[in-house]
């Protein structure tokens, strides 16, 4: 079991009107999303899913997909927005219990 140590914000803007969107990193829930074995360890990935309105009414989500391998170590990080840009990414590090 990971725990993720999410420091600063998520800055999304609006692709419809540009306004700005934060989030506070701490507030990101990730989730598990599937294990794959491989021959020196197993790899998992954490999807963190966010979505909300925009005051103008557009649909804003965020996904943040978390790589763990090997075990206790981010191997990659990604994220990837509908409808708005990203302008700020939260640091995301990993605290192993
Ligand atoms: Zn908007």
């Amino acid at each position: 079991m990971v725990r993720f140590i999410r420091k600063g914000y998520l800055k999304l803007k609006c692709k419809e009107c540009h306004k700005s969107h934060s989030i506070e990193g701490r507030d990101l829930v990730f989730d598990p999303y599937g294990k794959t074995e491989k021959d020196n360890g197993i790899e998992r990935k954490y999807l963190s899913v966010t979505d909300f309105f925009c005051s103008c009414d557009t649909k804003i989500k965020c996904e943040i997909l978390v790589t763990e391998f090997p075990e206790g170590t981010i191997s990659d990080i990604s994220y990837d927005a509908r409808n708005a840009e990203i302008t700020d990414k939260c640091n995301i590090s990993i605290l192993s219990i």
